[in-house]
């Protein structure tokens, strides 16, 4: 088979595309995987599941040291975060990751191919990496596992320093003093219960008040709008607040930095 021909090609590498990939080459398949970035994993790997997981880990480790140690005896005084080390242990965690699936990639024969993937035809896929000339492929078939961004919303503009997306909030260079993540699902509870836990003050604002299920069972708390003028102050390290109905916006300010 000539060196651009495959039986099958993913585009995207997240875990939805390097585990097909990993399948259609066990299975015997000439297998093409194409990552638009230079790092393999997607979404999950490089800016979700692990690094998030990776500080919520640093940061569990904060929130026993603070509440939970004194009753076991363990006496430490202050707590002193290196931010900076915690962020770069993250980043270690993820640079472990991403490199098992490039091992996995190589281990499987499956070729990798850095690259935006864009159809040309239906068999026939051109690859543009970030430098130099786009190079074309054919396949027999085609799998589409291109994931997901973070959704926008209609009043706010993501300027990724002052308004950011988990993305950034994986990588700030200084603790917030206060934050207001908008969204109490999954990701917006992990994201603020790790700067929660160094001491942010956050507010978690959600039009829904089924979010309070899964905050309660943490110890979250939650202010229904039009309940209290402003979160009201309670033992919960982490506030939220129900966004009117129809998810109209009021105007939301937050500090990120030190100031
Ligand atoms: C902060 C955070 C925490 C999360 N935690 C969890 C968790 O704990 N558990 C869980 O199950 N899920 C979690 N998720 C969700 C999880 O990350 C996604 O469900 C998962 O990544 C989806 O996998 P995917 O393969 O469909 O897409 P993605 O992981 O998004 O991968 C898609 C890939 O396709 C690439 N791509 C897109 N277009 C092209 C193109 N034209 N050419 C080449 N490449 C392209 C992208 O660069 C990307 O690498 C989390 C998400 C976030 C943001």
């Amino acid at each position: 088979m000539p060196d651009n021909k495959y039986d099958v090609t993913i585009i995207g590498s997240g875990p939805g595309g390097y585990v097909a990939a990993i399948r259609c080459a066990q299975l015997g398949m000439r297998t093409a995987l194409i990552e638009k970035y230079s790092t393999l994993g997607g979404t999950c790997l490089n800016v979700g599941c692990i690094p998030s997981k990776a500080l919520l880990d640093s940061t569990e480790h904060v929130q026993k040291a603070k509440s939970e140690f004194g009753e076991h005896g363990i006496k430490i005084g202050n707590i002193d975060i290196d931010f900076k080390q915690m962020i770069e242990r993250k980043r270690g965690v993820v640079k472990q990751t991403v490199e098992g699936v490039s091992f996995l990639m190589k281990k499987n024969k499956v070729d990798v191919h850095q690259g935006v993937g864009s159809f040309k035809d239906k068999h026939t896929i051109s690859i543009k990496p970030e430098k130099g000339k786009a190079r074309e492929i054919t396949t027999g078939k085609v799998i589409i596992a291109t994931g997901s961004k973070p959704a926008s919303l209609p009043f706010i503009e993501i300027d990724k320093k002052r308004i950011i997306t988990s993305t950034e909030a994986l990588e700030l260079d200084k603790i917030p003093k206060s934050m207001v993540v908008i969204g109490g699902g999954i990701i917006g509870v992990e994201m603020g219960s790790v700067y929660a836990r160094l001491g942010t003050t956050v507010q978690d604002w959600d039009r829904h008040q089924t979010v309070t299920q899964s905050q309660r069972s943490k110890g979250y708390r939650q202010t229904s709008h039009g309940e209290s003028g402003r979160p009201e102050r309670q033992r919960a390290d982490f506030q939220s607040r129900v966004l009117p109905g129809g998810g109209r916006a009021e105007t939301i300010y937050a500090r990120i930095g030190s100031g």
